[in-house]
């Protein structure tokens, strides 16, 4: 199907073309109460691993993505920004159109076999959740994990996604032979927080349980203890109401990361703080005033309160009794390293990814933006 051809409002664009070819993009719906609005974009990428730019803070090299955009439709999600690098809208179209790379597994398997690669540390859903709802359907990380485990490559992954339980075996086979890092994301355990924020994600205790099945398992698993949303999250009362549920899933580290608002994210989540707490607008605007993170003397804070919970709350190397080649992992897409070092001792080897991103709605005159 050619974008030339189609129809202006048919949700393709001129990006389409220039990032996957013109020949590759395919537009489906499906009718099941499940994907209602979303749109899918299947294109067959030529290369599925990308390299981070030299400059970038990420502490990995190598990054794999199967899908761009996320249903899981966090307000503050950081990857809002990328879709519009396809000209797709940032705010509802992050969370509804959603490119799916088809054929990852095989072209990741061809990559992986190809002489040039070192067998780098891979770190798999960074920009976006590899595990969120599309992957029910697309069924994409079997193929890539088979593929890693299959080259002996080692990798790491973060999610949301309870999905990733039905991959359990596989990622068994690839911790015997290479390393494996898996963390979950958790910033918070209040509901009425998630509700509002992270309308599409499965609950935190839902993904607690992800933690505690890997674990039962024998798969270490680290929490991405992010965001921590300042004013509405990070309460001492809160921090230790997650670190404790954090604790308690048998995590085998917490790695706090205070929210941080790019261009891209901080619009959709300046417009979402203005329509569900807009006497929090003044406080946002005074802590961001000197651009996307939160100042110094606010990260320590945090990263200290949750160091010394998870201290009293025993998670650190008493804890990590892993078998030799499962590490909790961060994501490439959770943080720069120095706003998500793990706590000190835990297990978590491998980087630490980053996403975290925003929500679509009105205007707002915030200037957040
Ligand atoms: S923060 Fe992660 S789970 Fe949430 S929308 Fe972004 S990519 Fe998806």
């Amino acid at each position: 199907m050619r974008w030339e051809n189609l129809a202006p409002d048919s949700g393709h664009s001129r990006a389409d073309a220039a990032l996957f070819g013109a020949d590759a993009v395919t537009t489906r719906t499906f009718d099941t109460p499940e994907f209602a609005g979303i749109t899918f974009h299947e294109v067959r990428a030529r290369s599925v691993l990308d390299r981070v730019p030299g400059a970038s803070r990420m502490p990995f090299e190598w990054t794999l993505n199967p899908y761009r955009g996320c249903t899981h439709a966090c307000v503050y999600c950081f990857a809002r920004k990328s879709h519009g690098y396809l000209d797709l809208d940032t705010g509802v179209g992050f969370d509804s159109q959603i490119v799916v790379k088809v054929n990852a597994p095989d072209v990741l398997r061809r990559q992986l076999a190809a002489r040039r690669w070192q067998g780098e540390h891979v770190a798999v859903g960074t920009n976006v959740d590899c595990y969120q709802r599309a992957e029910g359907r697309y069924r994409l990380m079997p193929g890539i994990l088979a593929a890693l485990r299959d080259h002996a490559n080692p990798f790491s992954l973060l999610t949301k996604g309870t999905l990733v339980l039905r991959d359990l075996e596989l990622l068994r086979q690839a911790a015997e032979v290479t390393d494996v890092g898996v963390s979950v994301s958790v910033g918070f355990t209040d509901t009425g927080l998630w509700r509002t924020v992270e309308p599409g994600t499965p609950a935190p205790e839902r993904r607690l349980e992800v933690v505690r099945t890997l674990a039962a398992h024998g798969i270490g698993c680290g929490v991405l203890m992010a965001p921590v949303i300042p004013f509405l999250g990070d309460r001492p009362e809160q921090l230790r109401a997650t670190v404790r549920a954090i604790a308690a899933a048998g995590a085998t580290s917490v790695t706090p990361l205070v929210l941080h608002l790019r261009p891209g994210a901080r619009e959709w989540f300046a417009s979402w703080l203005g329509r569900h707490h807009p006497h929090l607008v003044n406080r946002y605007e005074r802590l961001y005033a000197e651009g996307s993170y939160a100042p110094k003397w606010y990260q320590r804070r945090i990263t200290r309160q949750v160091h010394d919970l998870a201290r009293e709350y025993g998670i650190g190397p008493a804890r990590a009794e892993l078998p030799r080649r499962l590490r909790s992992a961060g994501h490439p897409g959770a943080g720069p390293p120095d706003h998500g070092s793990p706590v000190s001792g835990s297990s978590s080897g491998a980087p630490v990814p980053r996403h975290t991103g925003p929500c679509p709605s009105g205007p707002t005159r915030l200037s957040l933006l």
